[in-house]
């Protein structure tokens, strides 16, 4: 199923959309095969997981970080992670250059977008994004490469269309404060990600549509 899931979505995708397969909770076999069908990129959420898996799968795809990072567990996930998704704080961006620094390493990197401010939830608010764009770009082992969001989890189609045009409002304007330097607007996940391209993404993270329901 993984393989004609993987074809059907492909064949669907515009071509300029980059798509990431979620793959927390699954296993290497499952991922491989994913690999098999066409998957470049894979996102992972959690740090030990990830450097599990990739002691078995290694660099046959793209490592994508798109659950929050602990700054203990940067310095594992700059050896594994081939882009952080997941930026939200200067601290953090801060604690992941130093890390790069050792080991030699230019990281791409993502700031997520709390874009609802909802409390409680990661990300950076909306009204700070450009601020932080600004002192990231400072750091010299990191490369501000796109802006990333989740959207609410319990709202309708059109609210969650409107949270997409605002992430995408935001991106235009960072860029053209950066002058172009932002390539990618990651959002939409299998329920949303066609609403999300609607809206401007060009990367989406897509995890149950691939490889079915998580048992967790
Ligand atoms: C799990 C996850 C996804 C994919 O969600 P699905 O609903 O399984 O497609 C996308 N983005 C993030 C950050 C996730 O944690």
């Amino acid at each position: 199923m993984i393989t004609e899931n993987i074809q059907k979505i492909l064949n669907e995708l515009p071509k300029n959309v980059a798509l990431v397969a979620a793959t927390k909770s699954r296993n290497t076999e499952e991922i491989l095969e994913a690999i098999s069908a066409g998957i470049k990129t894979i996102g992972e959420n959690y740090v030990q997981e990830a450097e599990m898996k990739f002691a078995t799968i290694g660099n046959k795809v793209k490592w994508h970080l798109i659950g929050h990072l602990q700054t203990n567990k940067a310095k594992k996930a700059v050896k594994i992670f081939d882009c952080i998704e997941t930026v939200d704080s200067f601290e953090l961006a801060k604690t992941i250059d130093k890390e790069c620094v050792k080991i030699n390493k230019i990281m791409p990197i993502m700031i997520e977008i709390n874009i609802a401010s909802e409390p409680q939830k990661n990300g950076c608010l909306p009204q700070n994004v450009e601020a932080l764009a600004k002192q990231i770009i400072e750091l010299k082992n990191l490369e501000l490469i796109g802006l990333m969001t989740m959207g609410s989890i319990d709202v309708d189609d059109n609210q969650l269309r409107e949270q997409f045009h605002q992430a995408h409002g935001l991106y235009d304007k960072i860029n053209s404060v950066l002058n172009g330097k932002l390539q990618y607007l990651s959002m939409g996940m299998s329920s949303s990600y066609k609403l999300a391209i609607e809206a401007g993404a060009n990367m989406v993270r897509v995890g149950t549509l691939i490889f079915g329901e998580r048992k967790k």
